[in-house]
């Protein structure tokens, strides 16, 4: 039998007044690196992007921390301007952190202007804004509570659910980094939608069930490119392959640009970058120039005594190897997906730089079709998150809804932490997996506890099944390698599958999950969930603080019991009194304190690391020496 979805989408909570409220409109997100922006379904019943008055569309995705003591938070247009006059404090492309951990992003630290904490560890990375830690998720919904309140001020009602778009690319972490913002701003997300695949929609592809169809979908947008191949059929999208560049977008045009006037100027480029006002004026009139070469084909400005002149064809000569870039991806992304290009049924387009003449040209020439650009470029995956979030209320009674799971199945992970696998609303048959790993060195078993339910803490959810995967090989914490994979078939039937890489453990469970479980009860603990999900955010953050900090205690404990002798007096000293700082915060309630303490003593103890491999080197060197 097909696990029961009821009509169970229909009902929501009204967080506002905590009363119960049917046939609630689901929004569209489009949760970009550069601009964010949210669409609904409109009486008439089409899709159409919110434009709070006066503010317009797009969202920057841009948070800046005002005084007193970072308090005055702003976001959007308004945040973007302080990217200049107060950069520490002004944090964009957080889209780049979600579900990162610092080993993900220390090749391009650079590229942000405020503080990345580098805890040169495995765990997610934060930010530091004054003195003050905010992960990603927490900056990502404050974006998303903006787009929220412009929707409610726009439309006067509620708004409490959302589908939230992705790249296609974003891997397991990235997507329920996505989905706890969402939580976090007061959303339930219904879904989480691949860009391409909401894009796909926007255009009514893949809205048939009976076609099946090849498309690629071509994304470029302020930083980043990627393009999707995807494959329609029953209704069903998959990805077939994906390829780009997240370091490749509309703003390498307008520095092009900028580059260009310093030369044709004979100026100095190390000075100009210096004067940091000169140059965001010169990189604004270089954005606006880039848009202006749609209707004209030269502009001749002047920024004080620079000459801003360029004609559309220089223009075109200095972002051509960019764009074949974007080209040498395609072909990558057609020969990972094992197509030619004659199999490409549809080509389209995504993202505000793929309005530039030159990329559309090149990438029609290259598909040797025309491509589809009737839609505004960069609303089109917010229109089509729309149009699924249209779907999953059950308005479309033409598309067929495909069986979905009901509640999120996942297993307990340190600290009593829901981890989801498979999350709500996935359709079946489905699976999923995830990786794990011991906490303690020479662990040879690993508990294994499957739950079902939204909240955050497992003591809140259903418990499904319980098991032990014994006889792993003793190794230091972090070194075994289980995988859990979940499969869910279609009637309804989870199969759990717990194996170490390594040594090859391996061990099987079944359940149930429907079984023993009412509609009603479902629709309870999901109402539940949306009027716990703040607090139950704020405890999950609460606790993996604590779980990072308990760890970073376990290893230093560890390091000066086998290398104290390694450590002058003043550094043990130095190195309990960091400890002690961080177990007094442990105990107590607020993870900014236990992110500081974990920051101090890190900064503390790294040099010693460094110090004991340079004397391993130089140990090992000596060995080697001949008399
Ligand atoms: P993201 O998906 O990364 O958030 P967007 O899709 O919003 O980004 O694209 C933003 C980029 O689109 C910026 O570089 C902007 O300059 C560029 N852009 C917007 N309009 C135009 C235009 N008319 N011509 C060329 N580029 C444009
Ligand atoms: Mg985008």
């Amino acid at each position: 039998m097909p696990i029961v979805t009821t009509n169970m989408a229909k009902v929501s909570i009204n967080l506002a007044t905590g009363s119960i409220q049917k046939e609630e409109l689901i929004v569209g997100i489009d949760l970009g690196t550069t601009n964010s922006l949210v669409a609904f379904i409109n009486p008439d019943k089409n899709p159409q992007v919110i434009n709070d008055t006066g503010k317009g569309v797009l969202v920057p995705s841009v948070v800046h921390f005002g005084p007193p003591n970072g308090g005055d938070i702003t976001v959007g247009n308004e945040a973007k301007e302080y990217l200049i006059t107060d950069p520490q404090n002004t944090v964009f492309s957080i889209k780049r952190l979600l579900g990162r951990s610092y080993k993900d992003i220390e090749n391009y630290k650079d590229f942000f202007s405020y503080k990345v904490i580098d805890d040169d560890s495995e765990s997610l990375v934060k930010i530091k804004v004054g003195d003050k830690f905010y992960t990603p998720i927490e900056l990502s919904s404050l974006i998303l509570k903006e787009l929220k309140a412009r929707a409610e001020h726009a439309l006067k009602t509620p708004v409490n659910r959302a589908v939230i778009t992705v790249p296609a690319y974003f891997n397991d972490s990235q997507r329920q980094a996505t989905r706890d913002a969402g939580k976090l701003a007061g959303l339930d997300v219904l879904r989480i939608v691949n860009e391409p695949t909401a894009a796909s929609l926007a255009y009514g592809i893949g809205l048939n069930p009976e076609e099946t169809k090849t498309i690629a979908v071509y994304d470029l947008g302020g930083g980043t490119f990627d393009v999707s191949i995807l494959q329609i059929q029953n209704g069903i999208f998959e990805v077939l392959s994906t390829n780009g560049n997240t370091f490749l977008g509309g703003d390498d045009f307008d520095r092009a640009i900028v580059d260009y006037w310093i030369e044709k100027n004979e100026l100095n480029k190390a000075d100009i970058l210096a004067d940091t006002k000169l140059a965001q004026k010169l990189r604004l009139k270089a954005e606006e120039t880039k848009k202006a070469f749609a209707h004209q084909g030269m502009v001749n400005d002047k920024i004080g005594d620079i000459w801003c002149t360029i004609t559309r064809t220089a223009f075109e000569e200095l972002i051509l190897p960019k764009v074949e870039e974007t080209i040498t991806c395609c072909k990558n992304a057609l020969r990972d997906a094992k197509l030619d290009i004659s199999q490409i049924d549809e080509v389209i387009m995504v993202g505000g730089s793929t309005r530039t003449a030159l990329v559309k040209r090149m990438v029609a020439e290259f598909f040797g079709r025309p491509v589809h650009d009737e839609l505004n470029p960069d609303e089109v995956v917010a229109l089509g998150a729309a149009i699924q979030a249209d779907i999953l209320a059950g308005n479309r009674k033409d598309i067929l809804l495909l069986d979905v799971t009901p509640l999120s199945l996942g297993i307990e992970t340190m600290g009593g932490l829901m981890d989801v696998i498979i999350p709500r609303n996935s359709k079946v048959p489905t699976k999923a997996g995830r990786q794990y790993t011991t906490s303690i060195d020479g662990q040879v078993n690993m508990k294994i506890a499957v739950y079902q339910g939204e909240r955050d803490l497992i003591k809140e959810n259903r418990k499904l099944a319980e098991f032990d995967l014994k006889g792993i090989p003793a190794m230091p914490a972090g070194f075994p390698k289980v995988d859990i994979n979940f499969l869910l078939n279609a009637d309804g039937i989870l199969k759990i599958q717990a194996i170490e890489l390594r040594s090859g453990v391996k061990q099987e469970v079944e359940v149930k999950p429907t079984y023993g479980i009412t509609d009603d009860q479902v629709e309870q603990m999901l109402m539940d969930s949306i009027t716990h999900a703040k607090d139950d955010v704020s405890q999950r953050m609460l606790i993996e603080a604590r779980t990072e900090g308990e760890q970073m205690v376990y290893t230093v404990e560890r390091f000066v019991e086998k290398n104290g002798n390694f450590l002058s007096v003043t550094e043990t000293a130095e190195t309990a009194k960091y400890l002690a700082t961080l177990k007094a915060a442990l105990t107590g309630g607020n993870k900014d304190l236990i992110h500081k303490a974990i920051d101090e003593l890190n900064e503390f103890t790294r040099p010693f690391a460094e110090r004991l491999m340079d004397e391993a080197i130089s140990v090992a060197m000596k060995g080697k020496s001949v008399g």
